[in-house]
């Protein structure tokens, strides 16, 4: 029978940063992901550029597939504009997860593609089938529907649904990133428009799959895409991140800014601490694992944030039918998150 220390279930940017970061460690790390190729499902593409003291270009170190750096978010709703002073990057994701793959493989890891994990049997050595491998240690990075905190015992948390696409036409400044919250468009939701080097990343997202149907197909009546893909993305408290010899990380334990629906940089710091945690039980050769000790700096460094934007963000869906209180909460929120940026900068 195969046997490895760390398999990692999973690549996308939580599982293939964990894996750069496991290898450059020297350590023992297989990563089977379902697809044949990386980034099938919906996103903005926009990343964070930092986030406390984690810079995502250190996390990365590479500036492949960066297409515009913008300095933030603007926030349109029927009442006027909010300007969330956030710097972030558009990216083309799809290259950016085939160069933490690069990465990840020039350093010793192993990563395999179309094996999709059926099923997970916990204890000392965990069970992976079909591909029958056994591991020390198992990493969910399995994003929302995850196996893994299945295995756990954890019931998927409440999503979100988006519908993303890659259009040309769009006259706008391509200095900033753009949310509208119009209930006529989208209920519980918003559309977004972040432009790339050429072209934008437009999509339309909702907390509610009810409704989203008709207001995606006025959406693409509006604008035109070669291709549109979905996806869901938890909005919900940060789950229990480990059991025993079993750890999440990414979207598949919730570990996501919920008020404006973003896991791509959370995803990655998590990884680097997850890392830092297994490195450090890889020296007792796997035999002290303390899941806490993930659990614990994760919650310093991003868990309390994290929470704090999930409170926020069951303010906003209460609100959201009052589009006048909306604006309200949106705009002091803005000043209230650029405020806080500032300070962790
Ligand atoms: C519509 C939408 C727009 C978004 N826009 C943004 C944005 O602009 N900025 C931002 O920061 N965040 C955004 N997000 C959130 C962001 O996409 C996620 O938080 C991030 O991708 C999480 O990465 P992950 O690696 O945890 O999960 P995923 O990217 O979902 O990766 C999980 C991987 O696991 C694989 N997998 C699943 N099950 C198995 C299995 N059994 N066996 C093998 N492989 C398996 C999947 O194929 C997949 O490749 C958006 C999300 C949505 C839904």
């Amino acid at each position: 029978m195969e046997q490895h220390d760390i398999v990692i279930i999973g690549g996308g940017f939580a599982g293939l940063s964990l894996a750069k970061f496991l290898a450059e460690k020297n350590l023992d790390v297989v990563l089977l992901e379902e697809h044949d190729g990386f980034f099938r499902k919906a996103c903005g593409e926009g990343v964070g550029t930092h986030f406390k003291n984690y810079d995502f270009l250190d996390l990365y170190g590479s500036k492949k597939g960066i297409e515009r750096e913008v300095q933030g978010i603007e926030i349109r709703t029927k009442y006027g504009k909010a300007f969330f002073n956030a710097p972030l990057f558009v990216v083309d994701k799809r290259q950016v997860e085939e160069e933490f793959a690069r990465q990840a493989q020039r350093l010793g890891a192993d990563i395999r593609m179309k094996e999709k994990v059926r099923a997970i049997i916990p204890g000392d050595h965990i069970m992976i089938q079909p591909q029958g491998i056994s591991a020390r240690i198992v990493v969910g990075a399995d994003g929302v529907f995850s196996l893994v905190r299945k295995t756990m015992g954890q019931d998927k948390p409440p999503s979100a649904v988006g519908i993303s696409g890659i259009t040309s036409t769009l006259e706008r400044e391509k200095d900033r990133c753009y949310l509208e919250y119009d209930n006529s468009v989208i209920e519980y939701g918003y559309t977004w428009f972040f432009p790339k080097k050429d072209t934008w990343n437009i999509g339309i997202g909702s907390l509610h799959p009810h409704g989203m149907k008709d207001s995606f197909h006025q959406f693409k009546a509006q604008y035109t895409a070669a291709e549109w893909k979905g996806g869901y993305g938890p909005i919900s408290k940060p789950l229990t991140l480990s059991q025993n010899n079993l750890f999440l990380v990414g979207d598949s334990g919730a570990q996501i800014r919920s008020t404006i629906g973003a896991g791509n940089l959370t995803s990655i710091i998590s990884a680097h601490i997850l890392a830092e945690t297994l490195g450090r039980y890889a020296k007792s050769n796997f035999r002290t694992i303390q899941g806490e000790d993930y659990a614990s700096t994760w919650d310093r460094v991003l868990g309390k944030v994290l929470r704090r934007e999930y409170y926020i963000t069951s303010l906003m869906k209460k609100l959201q039918t009052n589009e006048y209180l909306l604006h309200l909460c949106i705009t002091n929120l803005a000043r209230i998150t650029s405020t806080y940026i500032s300070h962790q900068s």
